[in-house]
């Protein structure tokens, strides 16, 4: 018998499938699917047999050293899935299984995960106890077993082994083990919310209809979460199981809650949060299916459920879902729709703000489902601009009056406040700290990238190039800054003004700790603070029934943000911090402060108007080219000697040119990041409408650039940010 096993070799992205000979006593085990160790040149791999033959054109074969695993670590429908995602991604197929797998089961020596046992002893059924005579601590055993049955290993420390230990050399006692998994939940139960007539004919439309994708387009507050779990529920009813992703569950614990409630150990969860040990034990229990629901991140779309009724991706909108820092870049809401054409499942992205993309795709490809009131009624929360180019003369400071007048006013009535400050820090732009005007590429509309070595301004899209002023252009002040603020800086400026104030930091630097996220909002939820000040980690998810005032400390960060979507961006981080205030009876107040109160996705958020912003935001993107009107593919070149790949990005630039005559080539332009870790990164974009020219010219130039080790191509369609 002989194996094909796909081994990774290298990071580069090549991937090697060789013959091995499979010696006669492991013959019967071997299985596509599994791992296996193989001999590999002075070395030995661990590699996933890809396929079973009889025999090989190879010569000399070698054999396959060992079995890794007794279970298959891809089924049937994983294998098909990364060789699909291999031909959409232009990714190695060895990189496409890796993503798929927790740690323990990827093919990669080392990083092995151990399996937990449970020891426990029964007395053997066939023995005749009368026949022996004992000593007294083997009668005390015999005598709890003969109670029990069976009796765990660690219920037994006051007994000494070596009692043990003859007992069962004789035959008496019978030590078994059993796998025992790291996380357990017991279900807990929670009485049925009856659902309003909104949420019951949505649920109905999805059950009743043959399976297909859909958009549910809800309000926060509507009741997406509860529509969900009804519809899970009945799937789970019929034997059929549910993926529900959601952008990190981390952030997202009051939702996995109430799914633990429901659905109690009829759920695994995967993500980032777990130990190795955990993801592993969890990825055994979906895959023996004990489990039914899988809740998780991004890569929990890979979880091998059998028999799938309906995935679901919870704030669709949402970044997460791309992976954009490594081979294979896929996006899992399209691996969600391929599963869900697979299995006859139905698909639905829920939000409040769906993507331009996905909106677009409505009614065509997918049904649109409604929830456009929230729960009982309640209207959402008033949102009040302040305009900070007033504010700013007046007070210097980053609070306005308006803004901080509301957060004593409301935490002086025992109410709670939640501050968004908005910060990405990896891109530094230069902003008039006067008026708020910031600096764009004329072409691209895209807020220019402040480079301090060279002083200069630069387009990371097309590679324009400008000078940095002195003097603002728009108002003629002295103060322009590429500096942005941290939150220290707004909770010190904040505790100043308001000392008796409980303030509560949530951000990357405060969270990083294992279980500190959770603390915070048990902390939060026990009012042990008034206010919450954070990152975009406050705005999404959260339900608190006790904040009635949102505050955005500058909206303008996130729309300087040099990227085409920052409108997009802008609008729907707005309207997710909105929904976190006046959840409750009492009633929320929403201030949003900025250098652009006339901005239109500021203007939208404020009067919740998604369809004035969709409708605007298509205009522009079709305008200047952008999606869901073109397709947008990037090539990131990247190596240590920046002469030699701006010269190779040329190159490539003009071969796409000359291949792609109808589609538009961008660059190449510095990417975001030049320089990280002294490798210097290029970027040539593609703007384009059909894919059959394009992947061709693709496969080409990654094939070319395989052995050149001076150079490293990594292709990202779709890109999250360019
Ligand atoms: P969304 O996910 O759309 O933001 P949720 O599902 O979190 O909305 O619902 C908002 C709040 O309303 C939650 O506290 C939830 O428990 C409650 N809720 C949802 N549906 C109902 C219902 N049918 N009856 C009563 N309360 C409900
Ligand atoms: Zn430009």
């Amino acid at each position: 018998m002989v194996i094909g096993v796909l081994v990774e070799i290298s990071n580069k992205n090549v991937d090697k499938v060789f013959d091995y000979l499979v010696p006669p006593e492991l013959e019967k085990f071997v299985k596509v699917g599994m791992r296996v160790l193989v001999p590999f040149g002075s070395r030995t791999l661990e590699g996933f047999v890809l396929e079973i033959k009889k025999e090989s054109s190879d010569r000399e074969l070698r054999e396959v050293l060992e079995i890794v695993d007794q279970e298959i670590v891809l089924n049937e429908e994983l294998l098909l899935l990364g060789k699909k995602m291999q031909k959409k991604t232009l990714s190695s197929l060895i990189s496409c299984y890796q993503v798929m797998l927790p740690k323990a089961l990827k093919a990669k020596k080392g990083g092995k995960v151990s399996i937990r046992y449970d020891t426990f002893y029964h007395l053997s059924p066939s023995c005749l106890l009368s026949s022996f005579s004992f000593t007294q601590p083997q009668e005390k055993i015999i005598q709890l077993l003969q109670e029990k049955g069976t009796v765990l290993k660690k219920e037994l420390v006051s007994i000494s082994s070596s009692s043990l230990q003859t007992l069962i050399k004789r035959g008496i006692l019978v030590e078994e083990k059993k796998e025992h998994y790291r996380l357990s939940h017991e279900a807990e139960t929670e009485e049925k919310k009856v659902l309003t007539e909104e949420q019951r004919q949505v649920v109905e439309k999805v059950i009743q209809n043959p399976p297909k994708p859909y958009l549910l387009f809800g309000v926060t507050g509507s009741g997406k979460t509860e529509v969900y779990m009804e519809i899970i529920d009945y799937y789970l009813k019929q034997g059929k199981s549910s993926i529900v992703l959601v952008p990190e569950i981390s952030l997202t614990p009051q939702m996995i809650q109430r799914f633990r409630k429901r659905f109690g150990s009829a759920i695994a969860t995967i993500h980032s949060g777990l130990s190795d040990g955990e993801k592993y034990d969890e990825w055994r229990k979906i895959a023996r299916g004990e489990v039914s629901i899988v809740i998780g991140a991004r890569s929990a779309i890979f979880a091998p459920l059998s028999n799938l009724g309906v995935i679901i991706v919870d704030e669709e909108h949402s970044d997460s879902y791309k992976q954009s820092d490594s081979n294979p870049r896929y996006q899992a809401k399209e691996i969600a729709l391929w599963r869900g054409e697979n299995h006859h499942a139905s698909v639905i992205f829920g939000s409040a703000t769906p993507s331009l993309e996905t909106m677009a795709r409505v009614p065509k490809l997918y049904e649109l489902l409604e929830l456009p009131h929230r729960i009982n009624g309640k209207e959402l929360p008033k949102v009040t601009v302040v305009d900070m180019n007033q504010s700013f003369k007046e007070t210097r400071g980053h609070f306005s009056k308006v803004l901080m007048n509301s957060i004593v006013e409301k935490t002086s009535r025992g109410e709670q406040v939640i501050l968004l400050l908005n910060r990405r820090g990896y891109a530094s732009f230069v902003t008039c700290k006067n008026c708020g005007y910031t600096f764009k590429c004329p072409k691209c509309d895209i807020t220019l990238t402040y480079h301090k070595t060279s002083s200069t301004l630069r387009c990371h899209y097309c590679g324009y190039g400008g000078k940095v002023y002195e003097k603002c252009p728009a108002c003629g002040e002295n103060s322009l800054s590429s500096l942005g603020v941290g939150t220290q800086r707004i909770e010190e400026e904040l505790q100043k003004a308001i000392p008796s104030l409980r303030i509560l930091r949530m951000d990357y630097d405060t969270t990083s700790k294992k279980g500190m996220h959770e603390a915070m909002i048990e902390a939060f939820q026990n009012h042990e603070y008034d206010v919450l000040l954070g990152t975009q980690m406050v705005a999404k998810g959260l339900d608190f029934p006790n904040v009635t005032l949102v505050g955005v400390i500058q909206a303008d960060t996130t729309l300087n943000i040099p990227d085409f979507r920052s409108s997009e961006n802008t609008f729907s981080l707005l309207s997710q911090v909105s929904g976190r205030s006046g959840r409750s009876h009492k009633e929320g107040l929403v201030i949003i402060q900025t250098f652009n109160p006339d901005h239109y996705a500021i203007r939208c958020a404020q009067n919740y108007d998604y369809l004035s912003f969709y409708q605007k935001e298509m205009a522009i993107r079709k305008e200047l080219k952008y999606p869901p009107y073109f397709y947008l593919c990037l090539i990131q070149i990247s190596g240590r000697d920046p002469s030699y790949l701006y010269q190779e990005s040329l190159k490539i630039k003009h071969s796409l040119e000359r291949n792609l005559v109808s589609d538009i080539i961008l660059g190449p332009s510095n990417s975001f990041l030049f320089k990280v870790n002294n490798r210097y990164r290029y970027h040539v974009i593609i703007k384009y409408k059909k894919e059959d020219t394009l992947y061709p010219i693709l496969e080409k130039i990654v094939s070319f650039y395989q052995s050149n080790s001076r150079v490293q191509i990594d292709i990202d369609f779709q890109p999250i940010h360019i």
